[in-house]
């Protein structure tokens, strides 16, 4: 592309793949030429959805949620912090917001944080019970805590919204009051960066799992079964940062039951 064609742009895995399946912890990075014809200086260059967890952070490094340094595998993409323009979030639980501030400092000092107004609301309140703010879970820092040092810098986002061309935010509820999906179009392709809307491919074949956690239970199934829906067929390819090894998959249909493939 002359421009940003997300998809074949590369959905780059930030992290590597955990060495425990069930707690593979990722981000993802995309990247758009800033050369771009269709998108102007005020879109986005390059954009980033979720960044890992407070587990990884260097300080602090916990038995079971092994997880390379996210930073080091930007690097690896050839990605400095400092060319980050997005930091998109696709909700605000602790494992979500690790790698958004280190010792009190930003750490992707360029960029613009995104996030949901509903779940700036919901994360901001200092009587958040301790399964959801991670503290139950041994998270040194609450996401409100963790997101102070660039508080001033979120700019919320409320229902669906596009950041680029062909990279749209779409809401999620359910997970949390403000989840989001991150939906890259190319022609007839998509990719569907589910957030946690769904932790395991199994969730995307049956519509009676689920994992625990959820705000709004209900909800949350009802958002699960639409995006299901959205991920079926051959030209939509899915991940989810704790799907195993981060790797993309499509979930195939069309014969009564679906079927998930790691692509
Ligand atoms: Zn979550």
């Amino acid at each position: 592309m002359s421009g940003c064609d997300p998809i074949a742009r590369a959905v780059e895995r930030t992290d590597a793949p955990s060495a425990n399946a069930n707690n593979a912890l990722a981000c993802t990075t995309l990247r758009c030429d800033a050369d771009d014809d269709r998108a102007n200086a005020s879109t986005a260059a390059r954009a980033s959805t979720d960044i890992s967890t407070t587990w990884t952070t260097p300080n602090h490094t916990r038995p079971g949620y092994i997880s390379a340094e996210p930073l080091e595998h930007l690097a690896l993409a050839g990605v400095t912090p400092e060319a980050v323009t997005d930091v998109v979030f696709t909700h605000l639980h602790f494992d979500h917001v690790g790698w958004a501030t280190n010792e009190d400092e930003p750490v992707f000092v360029n960029a613009t944080y995104r996030a949901h107004a509903a779940d700036l609301e919901y994360f901001d309140d200092p009587q958040l019970d301790e399964y959801q703010t991670g503290k139950l879970m041994g998270a040194v820092l609450t996401p409100r805590e963790r997101l102070a040092p660039v508080r001033d810098r979120i700019v919320p986002f409320d229902g669906d919204v596009t950041l680029a061309p062909g990279v749209d935010i779409r809401s999620a509820p359910g997970h949390t009051p403000g989840s989001a999906v991150v939906v890259l179009s190319s022609g007839l392709d998509r990719a569907l960066l589910l957030g946690d809307v769904v932790h395991c491919p199994v969730e995307l074949v049956d519509d009676e799992w689920a994992a625990i956690g959820d705000v709004d239970p209900v909800l949350a199934r009802r958002t699960r079964e639409l995006w299901s829906a959205e991920a079926a067929g051959e030209r939509t390819i899915t991940a989810a940062p704790h799907f195993p090894g981060m790797e993309m998959g499509r979930l195939l249909g069309g014969t009564g039951t679906r079927r998930w493939i790691f692509t």
